[in-house]
């Protein structure tokens, strides 16, 4: 019977924490432990290591996800742990998973088979509690804003007029749209709020972006809470509690060290989704792993038309990261997906719906082009996939020059990625890079979403709600016209309708509603229907979930 991640992760043998650390040549006061087998990074590390060589940044996106998964996370452990066979020393940069996809339908965020992040059932649940405490400063705030309309509002706040919402790290549409302060005069002033999921929140991608706890508090006094009767807006610093949040996000701004299942080092920081935020860890924990490692293999949330166009329009220029290489990662199963098949029939061999849904494929390999970024796509084996269909994407690539890896990361750990490894170290040492990005900050935000929507989704063009047609007029007399644009759009396709998988063609996007997250230093644009907080399934995985009287925790994936 084939183990499950949960089973395959409690096997595992882990090292102390200690030695892993040691292994990175950190001192004692680079690092605190917390408990056996995790760290917090100081956060003056990376100040320490100003001085040393860079690493090679390896980014691992993929192909637009379906439900048949694509095994991203997989992927960039196992091509860390597979770097490190080859003799690299290879270092990982990942993102912290959210509760709210781990009990409702994704699954975990730490990898799966023989090529995991651990431990895994502490990093999928509670981890080092910085989804808690990026909650609460998230919360604190909500909490200052309401006080400060009851307690006379100075400031003019029009309670009609707020931006910011509360948030929690979990999956509940109930908390979409309420209304607060009910009950009289003593319990506050009526009015609508709403929940974000804490992975969407300003706070969060703050602390994904900040380069340092000075940057951090700058940014968090840039938060935009909404704006006064006279329409003027009004900041984190109107409200002066800039140092009280900062001191809730003190230990949350420390980046954590795990290891892999083969003991490979791993840094997991922050956890922005990609579809309705910006998809990558933070800038710290990246920029910490490019000065500890050769090479860094980092992953960007769902497809390149999300997480990875993020990543090098937002991340890379806010922390001003180079990227060597991409690698592209698809599945059989997925691929013929886009090309038509139904989830339940995918383990039969389908070779014309392969073809079509390498359409998916090429569009994205298309994207990293236009980056001007080398890349290799990488195959993630499943069991299913027949000879033909391998034989056919290979034979697919090679006729197209791109360099292509099949990977059997999952089932067999790092000696599953050597392929993928020594073509993607290759491809870094050919040097072939002439990177240049998809807009300008100079662009207008209409101009940026136009670009992003046709360099990057295949879109037409962009249509503007009138609501969103009056916010980008407001926005740039702000002056906030030069902030990169944080797209929020479905994951399962390139266009802004989840179901038109494949390679749509002859769509336009629709630009609904335009949120500054003036703080975070980007522009929000909500197209089509996404939401910014998620609803569970019918089923949710959390009913497979359970611990039992001995302690031992069962259907964790
Ligand atoms: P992504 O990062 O693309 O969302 P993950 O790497 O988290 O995907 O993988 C999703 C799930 O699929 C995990 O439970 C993992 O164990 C499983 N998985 C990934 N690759 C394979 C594979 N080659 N064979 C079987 N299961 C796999």
């Amino acid at each position: 019977m084939v183990k499950t991640d949960i089973e395959i992760a409690q096997e595992a043998r882990l090292k102390p924490i200690k030695e892993i650390a040691e292994g990175l040549n950190l001192a004692e006061a680079d690092w605190e432990p917390y408990g056996h087998t995790k760290a917090k990074l100081s956060d003056k590390l990376l100040e320490k290591l100003a001085d040393n060589p860079n690493g090679k940044v390896i980014l691992v996106t993929a192909i637009s996800p379906t439900p048949a998964g694509e095994g991203k996370s997989t992927v960039t452990v196992g091509l860390g742990q597979a770097l490190n066979k080859i003799g690299k020393k290879a270092v990982i940069a990942l993102r912290e998973p959210s509760l709210g996809p781990v009990m409702g339908i994704k699954g975990g965020a730490a990898g799966g088979g023989y090529s995991q992040v651990l431990p895994m059932e502490d990093i999928n649940l509670h981890f080092t509690g910085d989804l808690h405490a990026i909650t609460s400063a998230n919360n604190a705030l909500a909490a200052m804003i309401d006080n400060h309309i009851h307690q006379g509002n100075e400031l003019g706040i029009d309670p009609r007029r707020i931006e910011f919402k509360r948030v929690m790290d979990m999956n509940d549409r109930a908390l979409r749209q309420i209304v607060i302060g009910l009950g009289g005069p003593l319990r506050g002033v009526p009015r609508e709020d709403g929940f974000n999921i804490t992975v969407a929140s300003e706070i969060m991608a703050i602390l994904c972006l900040a380069t340092d706890l000075q940057d951090l508090k700058k940014r968090i006094s840039n938060i935009m809470i909404g704006y006064t009767y006279q329409e003027e807006p009004v900041y984190v610093r109107d409200l002066k509690v800039e140092g009280a949040l900062t001191l809730l996000l003190k230990d949350a701004i420390k980046p954590n060290l795990v290891q892999t299942i083969e003991n490979t080092p791993a840094i997991i920081h922050g956890g922005p989704f990609a579809n309705i935020a910006h998809g990558c860890n933070s800038i710290i924990a990246t920029k910490t792993a490019v000065k500890l490692g050769e090479y860094v293999v980092t992953e960007a949330g769902f497809g390149a038309d999300l997480g990875a166009e993020k990543f090098l329009d937002i991340k890379t220029r806010a922390g001003n990261i180079d990227t060597d290489a991409v690698v592209i990662v698809a599945t059989v199963r997925a691929l013929k997906m886009h090309g038509g098949v139904p989830k339940n029939n995918l383990t039969e061999e389908n070779l014309e719906a392969l073809r079509a849904g390498m359409e998916n494929l090429q569009k994205h390999i298309e994207t990293i082009q236009y980056f001007g970024l080398p890349f290799v796509v990488a195959i993630n084996k499943f069991p299913t996939d027949t000879v033909n269909e391998v034989n056919a994407i290979e034979a697919w690539c090679e006729q197209r020059g791109y360099t292509v890896a099949m990977t059997d990361v999952w089932a067999k750990g790092g000696e599953g990625g050597i392929e993928l490894a020594q073509k993607v170290v290759q491809t870094i040492e050919k040097g072939e890079k002439s990177f240049k990005r998809v807009y300008e900050l100079e662009d207008s935000l209409e101009i940026k979403m136009t670009k992003i929507a046709r360099t990057v989704y295949g879109a037409d063009g962009v249509e503007f709600s009138s609501k969103a047609k009056k916010q980008l007029a407001f926005f740039e007399k702000q002056g906030w016209g030069e902030l990169p644009v944080c797209m929020a759009k479905t994951q399962y396709s390139l266009s802004d309708n989840p179901a038109l998988l494949g390679r749509p063609k002859g769509f336009t996007i629709t630009i609904r509603e335009l949120r500054p997250s003036i703080g975070a230093g980007f522009i929000v644009a909500l197209t089509g229907d996404i939401m910014t907080m998620p609803g569970l399934p019918k089923s949710p995985a959390a009913l497979k979930m359970d611990v039992t009287e001995d302690g031992k925790i069962v259907g964790l994936f």
